[in-house]
């Protein structure tokens, strides 16, 4: 999960508008149901906002959940010069590790903002893996990463040294590569289209990865923000309430084929193994 506040939300932050509800608590709705099951996972969260909840994750990551950092504050990184990047994401690291007594590792760019120079950044701070390569151009503050003098171990998960990126899973729809791995994309799409090409995914891969965000959990009331554009109005609303039930059958249907559930940081340590 990439734990952020509602505010965080893109089209919300590059809107101006001033929302007075976090909508948290999808965080604690997603955690339950992970929990039933039994499945830890890796929870990205902004820098900033790590002291504010710091003690309703410390109890989850005492659990055995992880804790990895979604940036210092919730800006795509392809925003900000990579010298404001290394210098925000090195404290970021620093004060997250102070904060909760662990080695921070993992780092999820806020909308997949990423590029090789920042990965090297990440590199050089001693991050071990990161998570932030989407490759779908339609998404905003994306750009087409190449990975020349990495070692590609999956589709979408690639090596260099002892640095990973673990990439989000996609399918291809008419010949174009579409997420697959959770958060609008899982939750906006038709489900018995979306049912099939994560079906047909996790059937010839052994890696399927799903992330979300608190927001699209919420047992709250989402505020209606007449000012956003009609597709952000759909983004915010659409599918929140019926969201939990396809996690529970995503969950089912990897059960099902074999899958092992695991956090990131477990997932170094399998391919560190693989090796
Ligand atoms: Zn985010």
């Amino acid at each position: 999960m990439d734990v952020e506040t509602f505010a965080d939300t893109e089209c919300i932050s590059s809107s101006g508008i001033k929302v007075d509800v976090d909508l948290m608590d999808g965080m604690d709705e997603y955690l339950k149901i992970l929990d039933r099951h039994g499945i830890k996972s890796t929870l990205f969260t902004v820098g900033d906002l790590a002291p504010r909840i710091a003690d309703r994750l410390r109890p989850h990551i005492a659990g055995g959940h992880a804790l990895a950092l979604h940036s210092y504050t919730h800006i795509a990184p392809m925003s900000i010069s990579v010298e404001q990047f290394r210098e925000k994401i090195r404290r970021a690291k620093a004060r997250m590790g102070e904060l909760f007594g662990v080695d921070v590792v993992g780092f999820r760019a806020p909308c997949f903002s990423m590029d090789k120079e920042r990965l090297n950044v990440l590199r050089e701070l001693g991050f071990r893996y990161d998570s932030s390569h989407l490759d779908y151009l339609p998404a905003r503050h994306t750009v087409k990463m190449n990975f020349n003098n990495y070692q590609q171990l999956r589709p979408n998960v690639f090596r260099k040294g002892n640095f990973y990126e673990f990439g989000l899973s996609k399918e291809k729809v008419f010949g174009q590569p579409f997420p697959i791995s959770g958060g609008g994309y899982v939750r906006l799409s038709n489900w018995g289209f979306i049912k099939a090409l994560i079906e047909h995914h996790i059937h010839h891969h052994d890696y399927y990865v799903f992330y979300l965000h608190p927001f699209e959990l919420t047992k709250q009331k989402v505020p209606f923000l007449k000012e956003l554009k009609a597709y952000d109005k759909y983004y915010i609303k659409q599918g929140i309430r019926t969201y939990s039930q396809r996690i529970e059958w995503i969950i089912q249907m990897l059960m099902k084929n074999g899958f092992e559930f695991v956090t990131f940081e477990q997932l170094v340590q399998v391919m560190d193994k693989e090796q």
